[in-house]
C-alpha cells in the first residue's frame, strides 16, 4: 500500500488528504492532520473521494444519444459532434447561448483548460463546476 498527499477536488475549501493505493487501485483516504484548512477532518465527500476512481459503473469511453438511443462512440466521433454543435449554436444564437459545466472528477489542469476554452475560444463567461451545485 502506498499513499500520496493530494488536494480534495470536490470544493474550494482545499482540504488535503492522503490517497491510499493498493495494487493499482485507490482504496481509501486519510485526512492530513498538518494541513491548516482541514486539520485532520474531512466532510463526507472527502472521505469518499476515492470511490469513483475504480467504480464499475464509471464511463470510460464516450456515448452519443440520438433519437432516444444511447450508443458507444469513439473519442473522434464524439468530439467532432460536440465541436460541430457548439460552433453551430454560437453562430446561430451567440456566445452566451452556450454554457460549460465541468467536473470535480478531472484534474485542476483539465478544469483550467476547460475554462480557457469557454472564455477564449467561445467568448463566454458561462462556465462553472459541479462543486458549486
Ligand atoms: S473534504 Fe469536503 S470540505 Fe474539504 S475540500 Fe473536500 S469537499 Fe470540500
Amino acid at each position: 500500500m502506498s499513499q500520496t498527499l493530494v488536494v480534495c477536488p470536490f470544493c474550494g475549501c482545499g482540504c488535503n488528504f492522503y490517497l491510499h493505493e493498493k495494487e493499482g487501485s485507490a482504496v481509501g483516504v486519510t485526512p492530513s492532520r498538518e494541513h491548516p484548512v482541514n486539520q485532520g477532518s474531512l466532510c463526507v465527500k472527502g472521505w469518499r473521494a476515492h470511490e469513483f476512481i475504480n467504480h464499475p459503473e464509471r464511463l470510460k469511453s464516450p456515448m452519443i444519444r440520438h433519437g432516444g438511443i444511447v450508443r458507444d462512440a469513439t473519442w473522434d466521433e464524439a468530439l467532432d459532434l460536440v465541436s460541430k454543435n457548439l460552433i453551430n449554436i454560437k453562430r446561430e444564437y451567440g456566445c452566451d447561448a452556450l454554457a460549460f459545466l465541468s467536473s470535480a472528477k478531472v484534474t485542476n489542469e483539465e478544469n483550467y483548460l476547460f475554462m480557457k476554452m469557454a472564455r477564449a475560444a467561445f467568448k463566454t463567461n458561462n462556465v462553472d463546476h459541479c462543486a458549486r451545485l
